[in-house]
């Protein structure tokens, strides 16, 4: 079947049209596997932008809360049908923007649909609680309040599922929605956005301002008519985002880095723990925020992984996504494939082991993108920087341990707490990893990536601010508790005095 390309200019979506940046100028989205390739432009859009999408979200909020929770879900149902239908061409879409392998990509839709049907499924429940008073003749309930127009900020990484992962909740929850992707990939949301749209949402709740971040992401967050915000990114701009939500007391949401681990026991399994570590660190290029991009190995196996590991990274085709035989992509963007080679540098230069990569890929097929070879050091001290900083891309530093405390040590060792591994055939190493491990997300004898829509997803320490994605933890980030008294005595009744015996 011919590939269908979408057209090539884009506009932003605000109060339910289609519009052009008011300053006119666009930012290009190019293939990273074949960088001549122009996938669309887009928006370059500023800060007027942002304010009328604003606007039109706090005038479109007044109708939008009061919408049944049910009747707006039925939107949301018929968004995840289009989703559907239109799987494999999003997911194409997906990769020649973004880079990430075709099935990945097929992935990266499916997830969008499951948080759609999930939310939508939400519309007839959002339960909250009803509790007997302690007075006579009232009634006490507690019910979920929509919070208002809520600004949403998304990496480039996960370019459907993510900004679905706020969208849907937001929207089921009765909020009006300002969205700014990722500079990288706007054509997923853009597609995303469309699928809603052709639903039957209603103009105006939801916003689309494409653009970078300081000139279309910045805008929203210190804007008195912004409610909430949810940013999902790097750890060193969700700190910015944090401090800008500040002086308007925003409601604050920050998913940011990660520097996972995957820890392999010496009765692990060692087959299916190298199968895990090669997917999850060089699955999407290690470009996740859940990317095992260090592996522990108990001294009494180590030998034998290493080499089973190395020989799997070795083997690894990489290439175009869209190409069936290709297993890895390319980095996102130059500037990442930069930052890729410099950490190759810096394992060296710190004493690490380079044992398969360590190379840019630019001859032959790979000449008009931004590749690099699987890339595996091994013999690493956990406080390298290799084995401390978020790398995102197909960097693996395997580290050796003597004993179940030296490995709970190295893995909480870290400033970030997203996910973490162990694969073991001994009940009590699992159940103790599972209570020991500082991390918002802990896999037994799987790899550190595949988060399922309906569970909690998120992370501690420098990972996250307290707040969750997905599941039902996301309707409480979306909701205001709002606690309601029916007080049907037909006198007044003082609570804490005339309960009193
Ligand atoms: P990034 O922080 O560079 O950008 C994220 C978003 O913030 C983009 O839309 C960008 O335009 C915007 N932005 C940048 N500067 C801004 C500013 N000054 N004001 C407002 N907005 C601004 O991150 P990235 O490179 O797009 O994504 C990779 C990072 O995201 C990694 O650190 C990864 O771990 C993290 N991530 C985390 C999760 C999670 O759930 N924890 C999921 C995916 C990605």
């Amino acid at each position: 079947m011919a590939t269908v390309f979408a057209p090539t200019v884009f506009k932003n979506y605000i109060d339910g049209a289609w519009v052009e940046a008011r300053g006119g100028k666009a930012i290009e989205n190019r293939n990273p596997a074949h960088t001549d390739e122009l996938v669309g432009m887009f928006p370059a859009s500023t800060a007027e932008d942002v304010r009328d999408a604003i606007g039109s979200a706090q005038t479109a909020f007044q109708k939008w809360r009061l919408v049944p929770a049910p009747k707006r879900a039925e939107i949301l149902f018929r968004a995840a049908q289009i989703l559907v239908e239109r799987k494999e061409d999003y997911a194409r879409d997906m990769t020649r923007e973004m880079g990430k392998i075709l099935e990945e990509a097929r992935g990266d839709v499916q997830e969008a649909i499951d948080m759609t049907y999930l939310m939508a499924g939400e519309g007839r429940r959002q339960f909250g609680h009803v509790a007997p008073s302690e007075l006579p003749n009232k009634f006490a309930m507690a019910v979920r309040a929509p919070v208002g127009v809520a600004g949403m900020i998304t990496p480039w990484n996960f370019p459907m599922a993510i900004p679905s992962w706020k969208v849907m909740p937001a929207l089921v929850c009765g909020n009006t929605v300002v969205l700014k992707p990722a500079e990288d990939t706007p054509l997923s949301t853009y597609n995303l956005a469309q699928a809603l749209e052709e639903a039957g949402l209603p103009p105006g709740v939801l916003n689309v301002v494409f653009g970078d971040g300081p000139q279309a992401g910045a805008p929203i967050l210190d804007d008195p008519g912004v409610n909430l915000v949810s940013f999902t990114g790097s750890t060193e701009v969700g700190r910015m985002v944090s401090r800008a939500c500040a002086p308007t007391f925003k409601k604050c949401h920050l998913e940011m880095g990660g520097k996972n681990i995957i820890i392999v026991m010496d009765d692990a399994n060692l087959e299916l723990a190298v199968d895990g570590a090669v997917w999850g660190g060089f699955g999407t290029t290690g470009q996740r925020c859940t990317a095992a991009s260090r592996v522990a190995v108990h001294k009494k196996v180590y030998h034998d992984f290493v080499e089973r590991f190395v020989e799997q990274a070795k083997k690894l085709k990489v290439g175009d996504g869209l190409d069936p035989a290709t297993q890895m992509g390319p980095s996102i963007n130059e500037q990442q494939l930069k930052t890729v080679m410099n950490y190759v540098e810096i394992g060296k230069s710190e004493g690490a082991k380079l044992e398969t990569g360590g190379h840019r890929l630019e001859t032959g097929s790979h000449a008009r993108g931004w590749f690099h070879e699987p890339t595996v050091f091994i013999d690493c001290d956990p406080k390298m920087r290799i084995c401390q900083e978020e790398i995102f891309g197909p960097i693996v530093a395997v580290i050796p341990f003597d004993s179940f405390q030296e490995a709970m040590e190295i893995a909480n060792g870290v400033r970030y707490g997203l996910s973490a591994s162990i694969y073991t055939h001994d009940v009590n190493s699992a159940f103790r990893a599972q209570r020991d491990l500082e991390t918002g997300i802990v896999y037994v004898n799987a790899p550190t990536i595949g988060a399922e829509t309906h569970l909690p997803f998120g992370g501690i320490k420098d990972t996250g601010n307290g707040h969750r994605e997905a599941g039902l933890a996301a309707l409480e980030f979306y909701s205001e508790w709002k606690t309601i008294y029916v007080d049907y005595s037909d006198r007044l009744q003082r609570a804490q005095i005339d309960n009193v015996e």
